[in-house]
């Protein structure tokens, strides 16, 4: 045992597995046992452990400049950069960066930005922001308001009313439809509330709404064809800005460059980063905004004030040289390609589970997916809380493979980008191992 506070745990929970080293798509426990790193990490170590190159750049950015703050008038080459190449890859209008240290805390700034620029354009009641039931954008007091997963917000009370944070659908068909219902009327029928929604607000005081464009946390939920340009088309309408949390979806996981591209999202107006920028080897998390929002806001700047705003580690050198490296590997190497090829692969194995008497759906794109437990098939019936899933999961750790119980329904699998499709049959027959193996229990 240890002094650390587990997050996400029964605080007297005492079982831990002590990961000791990485190496590729696997990590190694203290007895040299091996596991295939199902879920990439925590959906990011995109480039798997001990990469070389990164490692260098880490050591050659350290020995030259291994701090550098960005306010009054600093900047640095490592996060220009960066910011330039970024720029450059997102499906955005000339984007500019904001860089954090996290997926929240780019959520938080995202916040700021809003209030800053419907400020500087003469609009301050355009304030609220339109999440979904069952999202997830991290746990910060602001982000955590965003987050609609109970268990990280029950208990904390979050100030969602101050931030004017409102909640419509989520767009899980499999779980959201009422019987009878089909696709596309499910889509109409949620994107309808969402109107309905703005209108019972008012549009003039909705200032953006934000969405994975698959959802992770909530257990990898792909919306039904037709979903988001429904969406995009209301938001037009009522003059409301799309934000793509692409936290997890970013960089080549969902079988395109970003989660938009995949999702048929028409250029997102604000984008948050982390994780796959820099394959974890750094923290490092990119807020983006449309360029002429931020003109905007550097034109009224003298009227609005200071933005202020800002973390002792925004672009932390070290962590920007190593993002810029890892943006570099994945086009050098053209890993979206291969995560294209390997997620379609990894996409029809585990359709295969589909017929398992555990499985209730399989669901996915690219190279992230889930599988959804239920007691029972025919009725789709949920499992009484989390045992059995949290059981499935403990059995793959057992099998030499990690994925993560989410939502307590599903077993969520988010491999690094450089799997093989040996390494991917590797999965799916550990996966299927364990899950006769729960069912046998
Ligand atoms: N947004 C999304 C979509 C996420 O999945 C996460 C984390 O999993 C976050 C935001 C928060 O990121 P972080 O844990 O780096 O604060």
């Amino acid at each position: 045992m240890s002094s650390i506070i587990y997050p996400i745990t029964n605080l007297k929970a005492t079982e831990q597995l002590v990961i000791d080293r990485g190496e590729g798509a696997y990590v190694y426990d203290k007895s040299g046992k091996q596991y295939l790193e199902g879920l990439a990490g925590l959906w990011c170590t995109s480039l798997g452990y001990g990469n070389e190159e990164l490692i260098e750049t880490i050591a050659t950015q350290t020995r030259k400049l291994s701090f550098c703050h960005m306010f009054g008038g600093k900047t640095h080459e490592a996060g220009m950069q960066l910011s330039d190449t970024l720029a450059q890859m997102v499906p955005m209008d000339n984007a500019r960066v904001f860089f954090g240290n996290s997926g929240s805390d780019a959520n938080d700034t995202q916040i700021k930005l809003l209030r800053y620029y419907f400020n500087a354009i003469g609009k301050p009641e355009k304030r609220k922001i339109i999440t979904r039931e069952r999202a997830y954008h991290g746990v910060t007091v602001a982000a955590g308001s965003l987050t609609s997963l109970p268990v990280n917000i029950s208990f904390f009370d979050p100030p969602v009313e101050a931030l004017g944070i409102l909640r419509t659908d989520h767009p899980h068909y499999y779980r959201g439809r009422l019987e009878g219902e089909s696709e596309t009327a499910f889509v109409d029928r949620i994107t309808h509330n969402l109107e309905q929604l703005i209108l019972r607000e008012g549009p003039a005081t909705i200032a953006a709404f934000i969405a994975e464009p698959i959802t992770g946390a909530s257990g990898v939920i792909v919306p039904p064809p037709g979903y988001y340009e429904k969406v995009r088309a209301i938001l037009d309408k009522y003059d409301i800005l799309f934000w793509a949390d692409e936290v997890i979806t970013g960089f080549g996981r969902t079988g395109s460059d970003f989660g938009c591209n995949s999702m048929h999202i028409e250029r997102p107006d604000m984008m948050s980063f982390a994780k796959q920028l820099s394959s974890a080897y750094y923290p490092i998390s990119a807020a983006l905004i449309r360029g002429d929002m931020y003109e905007a806001m550097v034109e009224q700047s003298t009227k609005v004030g200071v933005f202020g705003h800002g973390y002792t580690y925004s672009g932390h050198p070290v962590a920007c040289a190593v993002a810029g490296k890892v943006l570099e590997i994945y086009q050098r190497d053209k890993l979206f390609e291969h995560a294209a090829t390997t997620g379609a692969y990894l996409q029809n194995r585990l359709a295969e589970l589909a017929e398992h008497p555990l499985v209730g759906e399989v669901r996915g794109k690219g190279l992230i997916g889930a599988v959804e437990l239920v007691a029972d098939k025919a009725s789709a019936k949920p499992f009484d809380g989390p045992d059995v899933i949290n059981r499935a999961a403990l059995q793959c750790q057992e099998n030499g493979l990690l994925v993560r119980p989410v939502a307590g329904t599903s077993l969520a699998m988010c491999p690094p980008l450089i799997i093989t499709r040996e390494q991917i049959d590797e999965l799916i027959a550990k996966l299927s191992q364990s899950l006769d193996e729960t069912l046998g229990v």
